[in-house]
């Protein structure tokens, strides 16, 4: 029996539950039981008494826990990358890439955290762990955005309890498999709880869960909001990675071979994982003389990936932009409804149609929806290969307006210009929390090394690639102890 075979047939017989379907074809893959706001309950408490003891090891242990959980994500790669293609509907390339990605982002936590050990100073900054962790996973990153957060969570002493979402939890059971493997003693340091908002909420709500750490849409932040204001233990800020309606300002500061490049770079981030990243570029501003030229070329490149990569059986398998199925029905809603606003907003489609039927598989072209101004449809996300363009007819600084206006625009943004004084300028006004100047790859990979959040409603605080990964997952204390004071007798 295959690896994936083998899995899926040690995972308890559920025969009413939550079903996970495949998106390539809608099949049900497994179907598993959800928690309720019981048993999230029991689950905290088993990590919280986990967490109490692995809090109070040496720091080099904490790290060979991780050490660890490191190398058997990586020895398990194919396995993993097989489910995330599976449930996720990413190729398997993706897959196995992105669980590479989640393995060296544990070891990279390790080498860049600063945690100072106590050690007898009378003077030291100490960073106690919050205590639990609750993380919340959105489907489209099933591996990597998790260990974002349980790296340095895990690092400076906290447990964690995962609700990864209901469309990809496989991923989810298979790392705490390969937890449980390496953690020993330290199994309930890491909780998996199942099911959809409602299990979320829940696990929010916990007044035994000390922090949490969510990625997923605006609505979903804003929803976590709420439900923090309602209980009494959330003085530690929540990290939110959230939505990003990333747009890129095409000027007519450059030259026509510069345009073919640029556009060539926006189709990367246009296109990849079909949509369904946070940092897809989403919305051109156009210069009004550019207009007719973006379309044509955009049409093109379209229309040459399509004829390259797709026939009647399918995509190729590990196309350059990995683009595959939509994950849902649902997806496929929120497309055709973008199409009809984009119409009743005086705009027009190009491209766009549904391509193969596979089972309840969903395929679709990329569309590009062309307005004639930024209109309300362009203040949304719709996470699917649409791309908004609109033109901007004055100088850079109406583009910059249009740009920055929607309040979800604060996760990425790019410009494309040959002046170094409109560089500039973008430079000094944009608002998103990553600012691309002619990337190569759109706004597709702005975290390269550097720290990733989102401004706005984008999302609050960072932590891949941050300058201080461990400062979201603990609580700094600045203390003063009496060692060895002759005045003061201890321990009596
Ligand atoms: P989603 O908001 O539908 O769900 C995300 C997770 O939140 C799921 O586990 C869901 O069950 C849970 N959830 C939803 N509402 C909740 C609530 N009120 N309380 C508690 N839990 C709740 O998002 P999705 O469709 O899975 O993922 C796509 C979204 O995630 C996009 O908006 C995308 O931009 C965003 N995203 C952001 C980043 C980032 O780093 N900024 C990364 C990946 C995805």
């Amino acid at each position: 029996m295959s690896k994936l075979g083998a899995f899926l047939s040690a995972l308890p017989a559920v025969a009413k539950g939550l079903a996970v379907h495949s998106p390539h074809d809608g099949s049900v893959i497994a179907t598993l039981a959800p928690d309720d706001a019981k048993s999230v309950a029991a689950k905290v408490e088993s990590a919280k008494k986990a967490q109490e003891r692995f809090a109070t090891l040496p720091r080099r242990e904490r790290e060979k826990l991780l050490e660890a959980l490191s190398a058997a994500l990586k020895s398990e790669r194919e396995l993993l990358g097989e489910i995330i293609h599976r449930e996720g509907g990413k190729t398997l390339k993706e897959g196995v890439g992105e669980t590479d990605s989640a393995a060296d982002i544990v070891l990279k936590t390790i080498k860049d955290a600063t945690l100072p050990e106590f050690s007898g100073m009378l003077r030291c900054k100490e960073r106690p762990p919050v205590g639990v962790v609750g993380l919340i996973t959105s489907f489209n990153f099933p591996i990597a955005v998790a260990h974002w957060s349980i790296a340095p969570a895990m690092l400076a002493g906290n447990a964690v309890v995962w609700k990864p979402s209901e469309k990809t939890p496989l991923t989810a059971l298979a790392v705490k498999k390969i937890f449980d493997s390496v953690a020993g003693e330290h199994k309930d340091l890491l909780q998996i709880v199942i099911g959809a908002r409602e299990v979320g909420e829940a696990l929010v709500a916990s007044e035994a869960v000390d922090m949490i750490s969510a990625t997923g849409s605006v609505a979903m932040g804003e929803g976590i909001k709420k439900t923090l204001a309602q209980k009494k233990n959330h003085a530690v800020p929540p990290i939110l990675e959230l939505g990003g309606n990333n747009g890129v300002i095409i000027s007519d500061k450059m030259s026509r071979a510069h345009l073919e490049w640029s556009l060539s770079s926006i189709m990367n981030s246009f296109l990849g994982t079909t949509g369904q990243r946070c940092t897809n570029t989403r919305r051109l501003i156009v210069h009004s003389s550019q207009m007719g030229a973006v379309e044509e070329i955009l049409l093109r490149f379209i229309n040459d990936f399509l004829q390259a990569n797709f026939s009647a059986s399918g995509f190729v398998a590990d196309n350059a932009y990995g683009y595959g199925p939509l994950i849902d029905g649902d997806a496929l809603r929120r497309f055709e409804q973008a199409k009809k606003q984009v119409a009743e907003e005086g705009g027009r489609i190009v491209r766009g149609a549904r391509l193969m039927e596979s089972g309840k598989g969903v395929y679709v072209e990329p569309a590009l929806a062309i307005l004639p101004t930024q209109s309300a449809i362009m203040h949304k996300e719709t996470f699917a290969p649409i791309l908004f363009i609109a033109p901007y007819s004055g100088s850079l600084s109406d583009a910059l307006a249009t740009l920055n206006a929607p309040e979800n625009a604060g996760l990425v943004a790019g410009i494309y210009t040959q002046s170094q004084q409109e560089a500039d300028q973008f430079a000094a006004h944009v608002q998103a929390g990553h600012a691309l100047i002619n990337s190569p790859k759109g706004t597709g990979t702005p975290a390269f090394g550097m720290g990733f959040g989102g401004n706005k409603h984008s999302g609050s605080g960072e932590i891949l690639n941050s300058a201080d990964p461990l400062a979201a997952f603990t609580r700094p204390t600045h203390f003063t102890r009496i060692a060895q004071n002759k005045d003061v007798a201890m321990d009596q």
